[in-house]
């Protein structure tokens, strides 16, 4: 959106924004007719975890220095539940230019840059799932009591929901579709399959709408994997199709399922690299209390047809896609696709048969790794991973996953799911 047009909308300052390791989105902000000039923000952002303790990283860390936040002008939107503020996403570069080698947006253009040196494109979108408690609180008091799925919870909430889709509408995130989830005043939207940066940045800009949205109904959003110690948490799964030459090759191939050659090997590079993958997905120590078998979060290191309990399930028909079902919200969506991307180049050993069960029935198939320390340490340890994203990066993600397991290393779950709750 043009400046000038910003202007007319009102629009008196714009939002550009980051996310961090931790998954927490941060920004710093500049006057509409500040937005040419790039921000200043330091690299320490880097070693944040979620409750804003600073950790000394590997590579990273301490007072001394700054970059550059190039705000994305292709993505400058008017907030529609923020009158006077404009968002737009940003890389961070050097300043004298040079791209900033620990830039998680940057990461994930590098990715798709590899894909396309490879004559292919992906398509990726993720499902954003949110709690909706009352305001003034810090305790999780919902605000719908209507069942999972009903019309009568959307019936409760029903300017609230119109006006969660209205504001996204608005602001051109094409909204596929939207409903109650499971959980106790669980909600989800999913949005249309885009261009995997641009996927990153609907998944920020859906999220910080919903968070302004319920914020003017006097009410709080929980993105945390986990809400309550009980029950049903938030997933933020992400759907990914691999397309050669305009043709989408996760259907109407040979191979299993009707995955092409070229697909079922990414497909076998995202589940062998699905421990790593882990630590980007499943970042928070939350993480791993949602994490578990019949909640609907998928721990199984397994693929299926329509699987809901495999993490990797394929979505049929003719928007064919892979959905990895365990990642959840408290991720940063662009080392997501970044390391998704990276894995699924990277390939793997052969497919294994999909999986037509619930595998919690079924001895044999591998758990996804069931505590952060151990997903952090396949991090570590993943060559592919650590050679496509660049060690320090991940060495830093591997730094902040281990501040925030010292972090809540003598807490319960219901502390670390009260401290979890609104950061994300
Ligand atoms: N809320 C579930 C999760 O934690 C997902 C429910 C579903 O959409 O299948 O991922
Ligand atoms: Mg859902």
């Amino acid at each position: 959106m043009e400046t000038a047009h910003l202007a007319e909308l009102g629009v008196v300052a714009v939002a550009v924004t980051w996310v961090d390791n931790s998954g927490v989105t941060r920004v710093k902000s500049v006057p509409l007719a500040g937005l040419g000039t790039p921000v200043g923000a330091s690299p320490v952002f880097d070693v944040f975890l979620l409750q804003d303790t600073i950790i000394d990283g590997r590579f990273v860390g301490g007072p001394v220095g700054d970059l550059r936040l190039h705000a994305d002008p292709q993505r400058l939107t008017a907030l529609a539940a923020q009158p006077g503020w404009a968002w737009a996403p940003a890389d961070r570069h050097h300043q004298d230019g040079r791209p900033y080698a620990l830039d998680q947006r940057l990461a994930a253009k590098r990715m798709v840059e590899r894909l396309a040196d490879a004559g292919l494109a992906a398509q990726a979108g993720f499902e954003i799932e949110w709690a909706v408690g009352r305001g003034g609180t810090d305790d999780f008091v919902p605000a719908a009591t209507g069942p999972g799925y009903s019309h009568a919870r959307q019936v409760e909430l029903s300017d609230y929901c119109a006006d969660v889709i209205r504001a996204l509408g608005t602001q051109g995130v094409r909204v596929l579709q939207f409903h109650p989830e499971y959980a106790t005043s669980q909600f989800e939207v999913s949005t249309a399959a885009e261009d995997p940066v641009a996927a990153a940045d609907t998944a920020v800009l859906t999220r910080e709408t919903i968070r302004a949205v319920t914020a003017r109904h006097g009410l709080r959003a929980s993105f945390s994997p986990k809400v309550t110690t009980t029950g049903v948490g938030n997933g933020g799964h992400l759907h990914l199709s691999l397309w050669r030459d305009g043709r989408n090759l996760f259907t109407r191939g040979d191979g299993p399922l009707g995955l092409t050659p070229e697909a079922a090997a990414f497909t076998a590079g995202v589940l062998e690299h699905l421990p790593a993958l882990t630590a980007i997905g499943s970042p928070s120590v939350a993480s791993y209390l949602r994490l578990v078998p019949s909640h609907w979060a998928a721990p199984f290191a397994a693929w299926g047809l329509e699987n809901r309990e495999t993490a990797l399930r394929l979505v049929s028909g003719a928007n064919a896609n892979l959905e990895i079902k365990s990642f959840d919200l408290s991720a940063n969506p662009y080392l997501v696709v970044a390391a998704t991307i990276a894995a699924g180049l990277a390939g793997g050993s052969e497919l294994p048969a999909p999986l037509d069960v619930d595998p919690a029935g079924l001895a044999g198939v591998p758990r996804l790794p069931s505590s952060l320390t151990e997903a952090a340490d396949a991090l570590e340890h993943d060559q592919a991973l650590n050679d496509a994203l660049g060690r320090e990066l991940v060495a830093t993600i591997v730094d902040v996953r281990r501040g925030e397991v010292a972090l809540f290393a003598d807490s319960t779950p219901e502390e670390v799911v009260a401290v979890t709750r609104w950061q994300h």
